[in-house]
């Protein structure tokens, strides 16, 4: 059986794992702190287990933004992060240290599209958006399989949309305020209602906003890429359920008749929650490094059959 690692690296939390997509094999946790420290301990554990049995290649999967087109002299590298101490590390130099084997990384977001488009939720969606609730808000677009990259990496937590008229509440993100992350992130929500987003009653009235606003996403995503499947994840949704539901309820009111064949019914079944939950992402890196052996394949280029030892 083939065997990839993959690393999944997330703003409080890293996961290290072997195997290959659907079946990992050793999975280890640790806490994301500063690059150093924590890419030394990846980079060790990966080479660990490449002495063991040799590693095919290694995905990553990280928090953005990063740059990640091939031809750029900083691919790999994580730009203008407001998390200190990583802006302009080069999160895949750090890796060669343990693996000198191919490698390929993507978002954090667009690896959990990747992990629910073979896996979970969104098989057979042509046009797959993974959105996440979280820590932060983030979205993944897949088209046919593939991530849209663009320039960068759609930034699709940090557009600024239509809010409730009656909403007043500033917003958290340090860029923008009140952009959609600024609105209904984990750390927006805390700001809005004093609480952490798990201990508010799902019957608190001042969910109403927050569904407002999570709507006026949803419908924009519809119009601007029109998705076979939305699936929105985060710890936030998962543990509010109740979130995604109230805000797919108001989608057709918001979408004005527009979009004709759009009710409450088939939205459900279009916007739906992930079925990996919290496996998504480190599945999500570990099919970025099947795709990474795949392109090899193709190209005949032979390299990944023997990434040799690791080069410390
Ligand atoms: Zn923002």
């Amino acid at each position: 059986m083939p065997v990839y690692a993959g690393l999944e690296m997330g703003g409080t939390k890293t996961i290290a794992v072997l195997g290959e997509p659907g079946a990992i094999r050793e999975r280890v946790e640790f806490p994301t702190k500063s690059p150093e420290v924590t890419l030394a301990r990846a980079a060790d554990i990966i080479a660990g287990w490449h002495e063991q049995e040799p590693i095919l290649a290694l995905g990553v999967a990280s928090f953005g933004p990063v740059r990640l087109s091939p031809q750029s002299p900083d691919y790999g590298t994580i730009l203008d992060t407001p998390k200190p101490g990583w802006r302009g590390t080069s999160v895949l130099g750090a890796l060669k240290a343990g693996f000198a084997g191919p490698m390929a990384i993507d978002t954090d977001v667009n690896a959990a599209a990747l992990a629910e488009f073979e896996l979970g939720a969104g098989r057979n969606a042509d046009a797959l958006v993974y959105i996440t609730i979280g820590t932060g808000v983030g979205g993944g677009v897949l088209i046919d399989g593939k991530a849209l990259h663009g320039q960068l990496h759609p930034e699709i937590g940090h557009m600024r949309l239509r809010r409730d008229p009656t909403d007043s509440f500033a917003g958290v993100c340090p860029y923008h305020g009140a952009c959609i992350e600024g609105l209904i992130s984990g750390p927006a929500i805390h700001a809005r209602f004093g609480i952490p987003p798990g201990d508010v009653r799902p019957d608190d009235p001042r969910w109403v906003p927050v569904a407002s606003d999570l709507a006026e996403l949803l419908a924009n995503l519809l119009l601007a890429l029109s998705p076979d499947k939305i699936v929105v994840g985060g710890g936030v949704t998962m543990r509010q359920p109740h979130l995604l539901r109230s805000a797919i309820a108001r989608l057709p009111e918001r979408l004005g008749g527009y979009l004709g064949t759009v009710d409450a019914a088939a939205l459900q079944t279009r916007i739906v929650l992930p079925q990996l939950g919290d496996d998504a992402g480190p599945n999500g890196s570990l099919c970025l490094a099947r795709s990474c052996t795949e392109r090899a394949i193709r190209s005949g280029d032979n390299s990944h059959r023997s990434p040799g030892p690791p080069s410390r």
